[in-house]
């Protein structure tokens, strides 16, 4: 198998997460399957315990909230928290990605918050575990067409709308809202709040079963003239039509690799039990001899290892260029697309490589394969993600490609 090299000095925060995943994640991998809408308890312990590693500088995050630009050096390139964050997300979902998805404090809120806010508010959110609201009821792929309004009345904003689908919704202390300031002007009207969790006339409507993850809440929320501090609009509150959506969309540059980065984990532990079941049954994969010259089952899973690698790299290269401060929309898609789509395939390939080992409860490989599915759609589909980079390689705008 070609090895591809992570950075030297997260070597031992990829080899954490692996063992955090093999010794606390996957003893209780199945319990939180089984009983959705639990709350993991034992990850309160794990999430102070990466906290207090990004505190003493150890782990740039296993999760969302160390993802944010750093501030780029002369001397050459830099590996930071974006790629630690893909690197820590990958070892930690190949333990279980429900869990990672649920950990306090790690929310893809956290990331909106770390990419868009002002260092006032950087500091003001410290500690806070945000989820994400930007998915209605009429508003999926489609995100300029928010409904949730927030009209100005002093220093506060007062909120109206549904957000669905919100993960977390229910445990996290705050809500990353986004909303219209005016449903006129469009995409360049759409802003984020940070709502805190208990604000008058934030309600959680119910949570959602779901195929996969399960150990994530995934919410539904409402919000009825719910009073927002004006202070509490993350980034700039000027409608700059010019600008656009370019402020809020910022946030998928650094989540849509974190994603991948998740599709990616997942896929290596299903590769991982499956090559030990293939070699339990004397089947041998040869890395130094061509796919065709092999048996069938060792050339289908150098297929499955091949394409695993490729959405790897993507995932490496779109961190690697946040990191570095340069422009990754593109890549950032490429890396989700390639990586979303690898997930679902690798793992149910894998259940078909192990027969009904793979379709077993016995087994966590079925759970893998219901698992990743998600991954090929949240922050932004398959489809989606082709979408943007067609536009983005044919220089074409989002009115001239729909
Ligand atoms: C478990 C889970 C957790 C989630 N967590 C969050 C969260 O934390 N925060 C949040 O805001 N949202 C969240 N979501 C919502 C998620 O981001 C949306 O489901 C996703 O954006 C797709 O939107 P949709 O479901 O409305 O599908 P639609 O947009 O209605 O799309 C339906 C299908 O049509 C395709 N399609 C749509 N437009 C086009 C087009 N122009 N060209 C080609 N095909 C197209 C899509 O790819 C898809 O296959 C979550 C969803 C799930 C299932």
């Amino acid at each position: 198998m070609i090895n591809l090299d992570i950075p030297k000095k997260f070597r031992p925060l990829a080899e954490q997460a692996h063992q955090t995943s093999a010794n606390m994640l996957r003893p209780i991998s199945r319990k939180y399957d089984l009983a959705e809408h639990e709350r993991p308890v034992e990850l309160d312990l794990l999430a102070s315990m990466i906290e207090g590693l990004q505190d003493s500088g150890a782990a740039g995050g296993a999760g969302a909230s160390g993802v944010r630009r750093e501030d780029k050096k002369d001397d050459g390139v830099v590996n930071g928290s974006n790629m630690a964050s893909v690197i820590g997300a990958q070892g930690m979902c190949w333990g279980d990605a429900g869990f990672l998805l649920a950990m306090p404090r790690q929310g893809l809120g956290n990331a909106a918050i770390a990419s868009v806010a002002n260092d006032e508010q950087l500091e003001r959110f410290k500690g806070v575990w945000a989820a994400m609201a930007i998915t209605e009821p009429g508003t999926g792929s489609d995100s300029a067409n928010i409904m949730t309004t927030a009209v100005k009345d002093g220093d506060e904003y007062i909120l109206n709308g549904e957000k669905i689908f919100v993960t977390s919704g229910e445990r996290a202390d705050a809500v990353v809202v986004w909303a219209s300031l005016d449903k006129n002007i469009g995409r360049a009207a759409i802003k984020s709040f940070v709502v805190t969790k208990g604000t008058p006339g934030m309600k959680v409507e119910r949570l959602e079963h779901k195929l996969g993850i399960r150990a994530s809440d995934t919410a539904v929320i409402t919000f009825t003239d719910c009073r927002v501090p004006a202070e509490n609009l993350l980034g700039n509150p000027d409608i700059d039509v010019k600008a656009g959506f370019g402020g809020v969309m910022a946030t998928f540059d650094n989540t849509r690799p974190l994603v991948a980065a998740m599709a990616v984990g997942i896929a290596e532990a299903a590769l991982d039990y499956t090559r030990e079941l293939l070699e339990n049954a004397g089947v041998v994969i040869d890395y130094d001899a061509p796919a065709y010259t092999q048996s069938a089952a060792a050339a289908k899973f150098l297929q499955l290892e091949s394409d695993w690698e490729a959405a790897e790299l993507l995932m490496l290269q779109s961190a690697w260029m946040a990191d570095n401060r340069q422009p990754n929309s593109l890549e950032a898609s490429m890396a989700k697309a390639k990586a979303g789509r690898m997930g679902s395939d690798v793992t149910l390939s894998c259940v078909e490589l192990a027969g009904s080992f793979g379709y077993s409860e016995n087994e966590l490989l079925e759970k893998w394969a219901r698992d990743s599915k998600i991954m090929d759609i949240f922050e932004g589909t398959q489809q989606i993600q082709l979408l943007i980079i067609a536009r983005r390689l044919l220089g074409k705008s989002s009115a001239e490609l729909k």
